[in-house]
């Protein structure tokens, strides 16, 4: 089993790039068959999924607009339980189908909060897309979550926009830690 080192923890290989793709590119043609002759408005959440939404625009065939916003809940591996900072909501988001590009659903707490502040700005719709989804954590309903990448257990993971301390984010692959 190939392992890494990021910082003091050590991480096995998990979910391998062509997984990543080839699950993404499924994820895509599901998005174009159900916007067909919409223009959604994709918005990702920062840092995590910058690598995500670069590889999941790309399989995307419909008109559609791209923007980014940031929020924060962790420090290391461990949930603070309160979300920070809600920064670089889109304006005039009203009326728009919008679709929501998450790095990784753990309580669901940042999404619900997200979810929140989206539906408040009166969009025609709201979905979400997360590449990872631990369904064990999920303490809050979250409604629209329809294009999900993996489903996986209560581990924590590193790599392709996710990171540990702020490292990791690099790595083509994904990987577990491989104790908590
Ligand atoms: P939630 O609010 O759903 O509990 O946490 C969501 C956020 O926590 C994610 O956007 C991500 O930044 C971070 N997170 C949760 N689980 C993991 C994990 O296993 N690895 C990493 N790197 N971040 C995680």
């Amino acid at each position: 089993m190939h392992k890494i080192q990021v910082e003091d923890k050590e991480f096995e290989l998990f979910l391998e790039n062509d997984t990543l793709n080839k699950r993404i590119r499924l994820l895509g043609i599901q998005i174009n068959v159900d916007y067909e002759g919409k223009c959604p408005l994709f918005i990702g959440i920062l840092n995590g999924s910058f690598l995500f939404m670069a590889d999941l625009i790309k399989e995307v065939n419909v008109p559609c607009e791209i923007a980014f916003m940031r929020v924060a809940s962790y420090a290391g591996t461990e949930s603070t339980g309160r979300v920070k900072d809600l920064i670089g909501l889109p304006e005039n988001i009203e009326g728009r189908d919008i679709i929501i590009v998450e790095d990784i659903v753990d309580t669901g707490l940042t999404l619900a909060h997200i979810l929140k502040t989206i539906k408040a700005k009166n969009p025609a719709s709201v979905k979400v897309s997360s590449l990872l989804v631990k369904p064990a954590c999920l303490k809050h309903e979250i409604e629209g979550l329809d294009y999900v990448g993996f489903e996986i257990p209560n581990e924590f993971v590193v790599g392709y926009g996710l990171d540990y301390n702020g490292l990791g984010r690099n790595l083509t692959d994904i990987y577990r830690a491989t104790e908590s």
